[in-house]
């Protein structure tokens, strides 16, 4: 029996997008005030930024408890998440 469901994640975090474009870019400098690029990215060009993300995001599977909504990375430690110790059980 199952007691886990397989659901899809993102790998990277919106931060994670962020640090990349200020690494690789500039930052902006207007009337002496400066601006990174993802903020001027994300303000000026909100689609942009947006197919930016979903262009470098990945997706993974992960397993979670149907009981308490934990996610693991292993079919097995979501299988026996919330499972009551049965030491009677038979193989
Ligand atoms: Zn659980």
């Amino acid at each position: 029996m199952k007691n886990y469901k397989v659901v899809e994640v993102e790998v990277y975090s919106e931060e994670y997008f962020e640090d990349l474009l200020n690494d690789c870019n500039e930052s902006i400098s207007v009337a002496g005030i400066l601006f990174l690029p993802s903020q001027v990215l994300k303000k000026c060009d909100p689609i942009a930024w947006q197919v930016f993300c979903s262009d470098m995001q990945e997706y993974k599977d992960v397993y979670e408890c149907l009981e308490c909504g934990a996610q693991y990375e292993c079919a097995d430690e979501a299988e026996w998440c919330c499972a009551p110790e049965d030491e009677d059980s038979e193989d």
